[in-house]
């Protein structure tokens, strides 16, 4: 008895990785919520700096000795990042060569993702779209179809993490469940077009994603990893012509049709660099 207590309390390292967007944060509908020009753009820092503190607590609850939250949305800089707790490792800001889940590899044991949303190939869902809202039509990873849920679960997966939680609208939690597996799921909006959403408060949003992040991470070690096999075959096809026209100049990249190019990487790291890079560069970028 003495035996099982003291191995109950080991105090064996739980490291949580958590990504945060901001367009599946309860209350998030339109632009006026997701970057600094918008006339709600503070408060809905707060609602996803809530939302992120929710789930920090939620892994805390099932055990969680280590964290890293990334800030994975717009400029990378939107988490307060002052109302976190003092043992939290944040990422913040661009480019990173593993995007939205920069800093995750084999020691952690659970991915928890935050505020998501539907990818770019889905009618529904607010603001769905994948990567880049702008510039990308379509995103697909030997085959299938990607949301950036899947990309990410992806690079989890490759260092044998699974993905345990997920919150954002209905569209955004379902879709990702039915690509990569039973993770538990907070749904904190449904989905009423790409700009509207019956939403709940920051409050019971709060509250559900702690909820739910708890449940994920309790049973972490039954949630396969999502694993897509290497080599990776990526498909991405563009909004506009010039830029398959002009990556395919690359000899590492095939043009399948006027507005899609492919990359075969060895392994979904190299997919990600590849994608960062793609997205990022601009011959003007300084410093
Ligand atoms: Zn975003």
């Amino acid at each position: 008895m003495v035996l099982a207590l003291s191995t109950a309390g080991s105090q064996r390292p739980l490291k949580v990785y958590i990504s945060v967007d901001m367009e599946g944060i309860a209350g998030v509908v339109t632009a006026d919520q997701l970057g600094p020009t918008g006339f709600e753009y503070a408060r809905a820092r707060e609602f996803m700096t809530g939302e992120a503190l929710a789930a920090i607590a939620g892994a805390r609850d099932a055990g969680a000795t280590q964290i890293v939250v990334s800030d994975s949305h717009g400029n990378g800089q939107n988490l307060l990042i002052d109302k976190f707790p003092p043992d939290v490792t944040i990422i913040r800001s661009w480019p990173r060569p593993l995007m939205m889940v920069q800093g995750i590899d084999s020691t952690f044991d659970a991915a928890v993702f935050i505020g998501y949303h539907a990818s770019t190939t889905n009618p529904v869902g607010v603001r769905a779209h994948t990567i880049s809202s702008a510039n990308l039509a379509a995103v697909e990873l030997n085959g299938v179809s990607m949301p950036e849920a899947g990309i990410n679960a992806a690079i989890a997966g490759h260092f044998g993490v699974p993905v345990v939680a997920i919150s954002g609208d209905n569209v955004a939690v379902s879709e990702a469940q039915a690509l990569i597996g039973a993770m538990e799921g907070a749904v904190v909006k449904q989905a009423i077009s790409f700009h509207a959403a019956a939403t709940m408060t920051p409050e019971a949003a709060q509250q559900l994603v702690r909820q739910k992040v708890k449940a994920g991470v309790q049973r972490h070690a039954s949630i396969r990893p999502y694993v897509v096999r290497a080599p990776v075959r990526l498909d991405l096809t563009f909004k506009n012509y010039t830029p398959s026209e002009m990556l395919s100049y690359l000899p590492i990249v095939q043009r399948t049709t006027s507005h899609a190019i492919r990359f075969n990487g060895r392994d979904i790291l190299e997919v990600s660099r590849f994608l960062e890079f793609v997205n990022t560069y601009q011959p003007g970028m300084t410093p």
